[in-house]
């Protein structure tokens, strides 16, 4: 069942009507030309607004994500307050550069002129947010956009009402609406949403939904930025430390109840060490969240029950196709509860094989050969991320160069999606395009390519027609020595 589905059935929060949105989009085509010119000094005052006030609101911040789906508050503080802050930060710290138009070198075929590339705003922009990480995935693309100087309709999840109030109240104290405004609603409102011409349009959400936008976007050839989900497998080989790495799977793939869009999927691992991972897994587990994971204050709950009847769909299909419980396998139904669950022995035709899991439940899959692991990765789509545990070198660039997703982390995982130096984003269908940092002002940004001759002359008029014997001339050392 496809993510698109379970939203078409489950409408919660209240739609913004057309006529709001449709003015909403008038005021802010109407502003495009005064936002495109604010300066660096401009834009960072207002992101050093909005980064105070979301250091001072944290408490605030984490109890609407605590209202909407019991993400513990320090889970919360981490996961979706710290990242924001990070990106602002590194945002106010850098605007002023990224903004600078670009020098680039000039060929001697171009002599008597210079180049550079300027980064110019796209214009209108909306971005369309998921549930999972409400607060962070909705910001962190809202910092790029308004640090390139474009307008924002901001569209997040209808699955968390609270934390998409409290988005439009925070934006609200920072921006005015024909700047920034933020439209709740269901897919509904993404469709109307989709018929206006934006200048770009920045999705976060499956690749079902995915292939919709872009689908709309194509009618008005608008760019997208397509932030996407998938299987993303994390690699154990015959060198690695079990125990660092069932430590570290543990957290990452527990964390937010495994709906994180890259959480580890499932683990490939070699044979030898199979038995010490599970028996790890198991004393992990019971480390972080004690021997009954459904009292512990620090684990979440699946988002709705929805998510949660798919989830434990995937889980009884497993095991009546012969795969083994090995930690967890609880479920209870009133409270969308469905246990940290560790499952070896699972049939690769499964169903838990077949679609992105998006709940904590690890397939742990044992191959013989890095080569016939590498050949089920390959076969599938790309990932989003891809973990290697290997305490070789060898083999970790072995696995590196042999296969290919939109991230990687050696010997951790999920860390690197709060590293700001690094483009975040996936490859073909876990996405298109990549945000966060420079690269998220990139992506909201037309790199104009700009040529400016120095003199009224042109070395290009020596191949002005009317052609003459020597054009062939100038062409052949042309090709020797200048191009
Ligand atoms: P989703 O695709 O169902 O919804 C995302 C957004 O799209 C929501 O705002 C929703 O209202 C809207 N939407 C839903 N159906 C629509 C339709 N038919 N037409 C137009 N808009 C529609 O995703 P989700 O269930 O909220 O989130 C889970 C998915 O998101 C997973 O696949 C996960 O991997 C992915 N994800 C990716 C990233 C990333 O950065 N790559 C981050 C988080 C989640």
């Amino acid at each position: 069942m496809s993510t698109a589905s379970l939203t078409q059935q489950v409408p919660i929060s209240t739609n913004t009507k057309l006529d709001e949105i449709l003015n909403l989009f008038d005021a802010q085509f109407k502003n495009k030309a005064n936002i495109r010119s604010t300066t660096a000094k401009e834009r960072i005052s207002k992101l050093r607004k909005l980064r105070n006030l979301v250091i001072e609101k944290r408490s605030e911040i984490a109890k609407a994500i605590y209202d909407d789906f019991r993400k513990p508050e320090v889970e919360a503080e981490y996961s979706e307050i710290v990242p924001v802050v990070v990106q602002l930060n590194h945002a106010i710290r850098n605007l002023s550069d990224w903004m600078k138009p670009e020098e680039v070198d000039t060929p001697l075929i171009f002599f008597g002129s210079s180049s550079k590339v300027v980064f110019e705003p796209k214009g209108n922009t909306l971005i369309i947010t998921p549930w999972n990480y409400p607060f962070q995935l909705s910001l962190c693309a809202v910092i790029s956009a308004v640090a390139a100087g474009n307008t924002v309709i901001l569209k997040p999840s209808e699955f968390t009402p609270n934390t998409s109030a409290y988005l439009k109240k925070i934006l609200a104290e920072v921006f005015p609406e024909n700047e920034v405004a933020v439209v709740q609603g269901d897919y509904t409102v993404s469709n109307e949403l989709l018929k206006i011409k934006f200048d770009h349009i920045h999705f976060t959400g499956s690749p079902a939904v995915g292939k919709i936008i872009m689908r709309a976007a194509s009618e008005f050839l608008t760019p997208v930025t397509l932030e996407l989900g998938g299987k993303s497998p994390a690699i154990i080989d015959e060198t690695a430390n079990v125990k660092a790495a069932a430590m570290k799977l543990t957290w990452g793939k527990f964390l937010n109840k495994g709906q994180t869009c890259i959480a580890p999927d499932y683990v490939l691992i070699h044979e030898s060490k199979h038995d010490e991972f599970i028996a790890k897994m198991r004393e992990r587990i019971e480390q972080n969240f004690g021997s009954d994971p459904q009292k512990s204050a620090d684990l979440g709950r699946m988002v709705n029950a929805k998510h949660y009847g798919r989830v434990k769909e995937l889980l009884e299909d497993a095991v009546n196709n012969g795969a083994k419980v090995e930690a967890g396998g609880k479920v209870a139904e009133g409270e969308n509860y469905i246990s940290p669950t560790v499952l070896s022995n699972v049939p690769l035709k499964s169903k838990i094989m077949q679609e992105e899991i998006f709940g904590p439940l690890l397939p742990v899959i044992k191959y013989k050969t890095i080569d016939e692991a590498l050949a089920y990765v390959n076969a599938g789509e790309k990932p989003l991320a891809l973990y290697i545990f290997s305490d070789k070198s060898k083999n970790q660039n072995d696995i590196l160069n042999r296969t290919t997703a939109g991230g990687t982390v050696i010997n951790d995982n999920i860390v690197h999606v709060t590293q700001p130096y690094l483009p975040f984003g996936g490859v073909n269908n876990s996405g298109i395009g990549k945000s966060m940092g420079h690269y998220g002002f990139k992506e909201f940004s037309n790199e104009r390519a700009v040529v400016k001759q120095l003199h009224s002359g042109s070395s290009m008029q020596l191949l002005y027609p009317p052609y003459k014997g020597y054009h062939k001339k100038l062409i052949d050392f042309m090709l020797k020595w200048l191009v």
